[in-house]
C-alpha cells in the first residue's frame, strides 16, 4: 500500500488537463484551492498505516489474499459493510470534509456483481476484465473516481431524444481494438485527486438508448479528458493565505465537470457496451452503496459540527443554559439516527451471485432519505447556538492588524477564560460546514448526492411490499382475503 507521501508523488505524475477561473492549472497538487481535497484523500492513506486504525482502513482482498486499503476492497460479508461505514465516520471526523475516495469503492462493488451476472448470462468476459482492472487498483493502491452523473439536458427527454445526443455519455464508434466515447460527467467528486476514472451509465436505459449503456475505466490523465473545476461558496478564501478565515485549516473536497472528447477505450477496459438491460441494476446498486456511505461520512462531519457548536456555547458563556444543552442533545439524536441507518443497512446485507456483499436496499434508501433532512436541521441548530458572529466576523487580517487588531481582541471576546482567537476559529469552522466550502458536502450533497430525495422515495415505494403489510392488517382485523 502507498503512504500519504507516495500518494502525493503519484498525483504529480498525472498530466490532468484542468481549468479553473479560465486558466489551465499546471500544478494541481500545490494549488491552494485544490490541495485541501488532496489532503483529505491523503488521510485514507495516512490512517491505513496508523496502528490504531489499520483494522478499519485495511482488509484482506478476496481477489489476491493480500492486505489492501478498504477503499479498494470488495465487501466479503456484512462485517465488511459495517467496517466501511465506521471507516467513513472516522474519516469524516478527521477531515470534516468529503474525502472523495468512497465513490470509487462503491462503484467497484456495484460493477463487480453486475458484470458477474452479465458474464454468466451473456458469456462476454466483462467480469474477468473488471476483476483484472480491480487487481491493478488494489495492488497499486489507487484512487478511482466513480463517474455516474450525466449532464442530462432536458429531463423530460430520453438520452437519444435530446437535441444534443452528447448530453448523456455514449459510444460513438465501435472498433476492432476498442470503443470511442463522447460526453461528460457532472459533479465529479475528487476528479483531480484520482488516478483512474470508472465510468458507469447514469440511469436505466432502454433498447433505443443502447449506445448509452456503457461502463469502462480510463487513467485520469488520458488525452481527450478535460476537467473544469467547480466553484464552492467562499472558495477564494483559500487564496488569501490566512488560516482562521477558511474555518477548516487543512481539508476540503472538490467537484469537476469532466469532459470525454472522443476518447478511445481498449476492449480490455470496457465492462459494458450496449447491454442496456443491466443498466438498472448497476445504477441501483451503486446508488444503494453510496446511500449507505452517507450514513458514515455525514455522521463524522456531524460529529465535528456538534463539537464546534458545543465549543461555541462554551466560549459564548451559554453552555449551562438548558435550551442549549437540549439543542446539542437533539443534534446528537439526529446524527446517531443517520448512523443507525448506515449500520442497519450494512448488517442486513447479503451476498450477490459474485460473492460480493450488497447492503439491504430498503434500509439504505431510508438512510439517504434521512440524510436529505437531518444535516440541515443539525446545521440550523449549530447556527442557532453559535450566534450571528459566525457570519459577521472581521477577517484574520484585521485581527492581526497592528492598529485595529486590539479592538477585535477586546470586543469580540466571550468568556474571560476563552481567548478571542479560539472563538473566531470555531465560528469560522461552523460557517465553513454550514455555509462555506464544506457545505457542498454537508448540505447540498446531502440533498442531491447519491440521488435526489425523490429517487429514494421511488426505491422505498418499490421495496415497501404493501401487499404483505395489507395481509398483516387483514389477519389482525379478521378480514377474509
Ligand atoms: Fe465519501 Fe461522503 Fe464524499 Fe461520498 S460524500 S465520497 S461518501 S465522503
Ligand atoms: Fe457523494
Amino acid at each position: 500500500m502507498m503512504t500519504a507521501e507516495q500518494y502525493l508523488t503519484s498525483l504529480r505524475r498525472i498530466n490532468y488537463r484542468a481549468f479553473m477561473f479560465g486558466e489551465r492549472v499546471e500544478n494541481i497538487v500545490d494549488h491552494p484551492m485544490i490541495r485541501p481535497s488532496i489532503n483529505a484523500v491523503a488521510q485514507s492513506y495516512e490512517l491505513a498505516g496508523a496502528p490504531s486504525c489499520k483494522g478499519l482502513l485495511t482488509a484482506r482482498s478476496g481477489l489476491s489474499g493480500k492486505t489492501v486499503n478498504r477503499f479498494t476492497h470488495l465487501h466479503q460479508g456484512a462485517d465488511d459493510l459495517i467496517s466501511k461505514v465506521k471507516m467513513q465516520r472516522l474519516l469524516g471526523q478527521k477531515t470534516a470534509a468529503c474525502f472523495q475516495r468512497c465513490v470509487g469503492m462503491d462503484a467497484f462493488n456495484a460493477v463487480d456483481s453486475v458484470t458477474y451476472e452479465m458474464e454468466r448470462d451473456l458469456n462476454i468476459g466483462y467480469h474477468r476484465r473488471f476483476r483484472s482492472f480491480l487487481l491493478h487498483v488494489q495492488d497499486n493502491d489507487l484512487v478511482v473516481e466513480g463517474a455516474m452523473t450525466d449532464p442530462k439536458g432536458d429531463r423530460s427527454l430520453r438520452p437519444s431524444n435530446q437535441a444534443d445526443p452528447d448530453l448523456y455519455l455514449r459510444v460513438v464508434r465501435r472498433e476492432k481494438e476498442g470503443i470511442l466515447v463522447r460526453g461528460a460527467k457532472a459533479h465529479q467528486t475528487g476528479a483531480l485527486s484520482a488516478h483512474e476514472i470508472l465510468v458507469m451509465p447514469t440511469m436505466a436505459m432502454g433498447e433505443e438508448d443502447a449506445d448509452y449503456a456503457v461502463c469502462f475505466a480510463v487513467p485520469s490523465g488520458t488525452d481527450g479528458i478535460t476537467y473544469i473545476y467547480g466553484r464552492q461558496s467562499c472558495d477564494t478564501r483559500r487564496l488569501e493565505g490566512t488560516e482562521i478565515d477558511v474555518g477548516n485549516c487543512h481539508y476540503g473536497g472538490h467537484e469537476c465537470l469532466v469532459i470525454f472528447d472522443d476518447l478511445f477505450i481498449p476492449w480490455e477496459r470496457v465492462f459494458m457496451c450496449g447491454e442496456y438491460s443491466y443498466t438498472g441494476d448497476l445504477v441501483e446498486r451503486f446508488a444503494g452503496y453510496h446511500r449507505q456511505s452517507y450514513g458514515g461520512c455525514k455522521v463524522g462531519v456531524g460529529d465535528v459540527l456538534i463539537g464546534a457548536a458545543a465549543l461555541a456555547a462554551e466560549y459564548n458563556g451559554t453552555a449551562g443554559a438548558s435550551h442549549i444543552r437540549d439543542k446539542l442533545i437533539e443534534m446528537v439524536h439526529l446524527n446517531e439516527t443517520l448512523y443507525a441507518c448506515g449500520i442497519a443497512c450494512s448488517s442486513q446485507g447479503e451476498a450477490t451471485a459474485s460473492g460480493t456483499y450488497l447492503i439491504d436496499m430498503l434500509l439504505a434508501n431510508v438512510c439517504k432519505q434521512n440524510v436529505t433532512r437531518f444535516p440541515y436541521e443539525i446545521a440550523r441548530l449549530a447556527e442557532d447556538i453559535a450566534g450571528g458572529l459566525m457570519v459577521t466576523l472581521p477577517s484574520e487580517k484585521d485581527y492581526r492588524h497592528p492598529e485595529i487588531g486590539k479592538y477585535i481582541e477586546k470586543y469580540l471576546k466571550g468568556t474571560a477564560a476563552a481567548p478571542t482567537e479560539q472563538r473566531m476559529r470555531v465560528m469560522r469552522l461552523i460557517e465553513n460546514i454550514a455555509l462555506g466550502t464544506a457545505a457542498v458536502g454537508y448540505r447540498t450533497e446531502s440533498m442531491h448526492g447519491a440521488g435526489s430525495p425523490q429517487a429514494q422515495r421511488i426505491m422505498i415505494g418499490r421495496q415497501a411490499d404493501l401487499d404483505h403489510k395489507k395481509n398483516l392488517a387483514r389477519v389482525i382485523a379478521g378480514i377474509e382475503s
